[in-house]
């Protein structure tokens, strides 16, 4: 079931997005598009999970951010661009594996306790919050996704994806009485063999001794009164084997983004330090312009360092090598003004926005290109989902 080159990934729909978004997600996400089959989806359902109370914005900012997608070069006939809750498949896989999770693994979960702190203005105190990575995991699996691209903080989420995935396989790939019907074959080796094998079984299985392994399946080989299906048995009671129903998939780690907030904090709405993706050229100029610079360059002809200005960070994203060289003799000689040193950055920035902006306008002129793009991706979503429902249901025993 396993897809060698399929990719998932999603985002939350809460607003227009910024800059650090596409630095951060979406510019990989443009390249990733050309090499794997993708799947990219609006998670209006994980939206709900923090936002449940006041779910209008969330309504409001589904369009508006596929059209910021299809502006930073997503491009629909490469990519399959969808809306997580028009994909019914999602929210009944989530109940399925729901079933079969420990509480404690979520509880566990790092960005659990850490949202919980830091949201708590919100009554977060709900199953949803507390199921949020297993919806995730949902999501991944029933893909038979290969490969998560995520950032540092997300890589856990992967790991909780792959335990289901594992532990789902272990309850339910297997036939029914497997052991019971392994156990009734091993007197057939004889009483010293058999002997022998439990006790290498337990060697293997108990103790993870691979040389034990090696013996067992040695004896097997060469076990004269066993039939072709009985060896196959023992040696697939031998490894504790069951059949894969769900892929493990891989986490695609990808790089923090480089691109700091105007505060050279992490760029985000909560911390009001955005450039928006599709930002007016006057706005840019006028929030680049009151940006911080180094709290030592009171005048003009104080020097300065760029390792404590937000915008050189900035620079660092958007700036050639000489357009740097430039900011850094400017800076630490006191040759440049920060005025000075913020208008090629505006220029490099406003010329980016253009590029969004350009590419967004048929979408926001004719909303029906937007309306066609999600109707054609929940299709092919469902299409794609309903044989990974159909195995997990028959796995379960509840396929009629
Ligand atoms: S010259 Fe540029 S890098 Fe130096 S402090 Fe001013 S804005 Fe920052």
């Amino acid at each position: 079931m396993e897809n060698s080159s399929r990719i998932l990934s999603g985002m939350r729909a809460t607003g227009n997005l910024h800059l650090g978004h596409y630095h951060g997600a979406i510019k990989n996400w443009v390249n990733l598009q050309y090499e794997h089959e993708c799947y990219f989806m609006v998670a209006d359902i994980h939206a709900l999970t923090t936002n449940y109370e006041s779910t209008g914005l969330i309504a409001s900012s589904v369009h508006e951010m596929v059209i910021d997608w299809l502006a930073c070069g997503v491009d629909p006939s490469q990519a399959v661009i969808f809306i997580q809750s028009e994909v019914p498949a999602h929210a009944e896989l989530h109940l399925l594996l729901s079933m079969i999770t420990p509480l404690s693994w979520l509880e566990r979960v790092p960005t659990y306790k850490e949202q919980i702190e830091k949201l708590s203005n919100r009554d977060l105190g709900t199953y949803g919050f507390l199921g949020y990575p297993l919806l995730q995991s949902a999501d991944i699996l029933l893909y038979n996704a290969k490969f998560v691209p995520v950032g540092e903080d997300q890589v856990s989420h992967v790991e909780l994806t792959r335990e289901i995935a594992r532990r789902f396989n272990y309850i339910y790939g297997r036939e029914t009485g497997f052991e019971e019907k392994a156990r009734e074959v091993i007197p057939k080796l004889g009483h010293k063999r058999a002997l022998l094998y439990e006790e290498l079984l337990v060697q293997y299985q108990q103790e993870g001794n691979d040389e034990a392994l090696e013996k067992a399946r040695f004896l097997l080989k060469d076990a004269v009164n066993l039939s072709l299906g009985e060896r196959e048995r023992l040696f697939a009671f031998l490894e504790n084997k069951s059949k894969v129903i769900l892929t493990e998939p891989q986490a695609l780690v990808t790089a923090a983004s480089k691109l700091p907030g105007l505060d050279g904090q992490k760029m985000s709405k909560s911390y009001n330090n955005t450039l928006m993706l599709r930002e007016a050229p006057d706005t840019i100029s006028k929030k680049i312009k009151s940006m911080q610079t180094d709290p030592a360059r009171i005048r003009r002809t104080d020097t300065g360092d760029p390792q404590k200005c937000p915008v050189w960070q900035l620079h660092r994203v958007y700036s050639n090598e000489e357009v740097k060289q430039w900011v850094q003799t400017g800076c630490t000689t006191a040759g440049i003004g920060c005025l000075d040193c913020k208008g090629p950055l505006i220029e490099s920035i406003q010329a980016e926005s253009e590029q969004f902006r350009e590419r967004a306008r048929p979408y926001i002129e004719d909303r029906n290109l937007v309306r066609n793009i999600l109707a054609d991706g929940a299709e092919k979503a469902n299409e794609t989902t309903e044989d990974t429902l159909d195995m997990v249901k028959s796995a379960m025993g509840i396929k009629y």
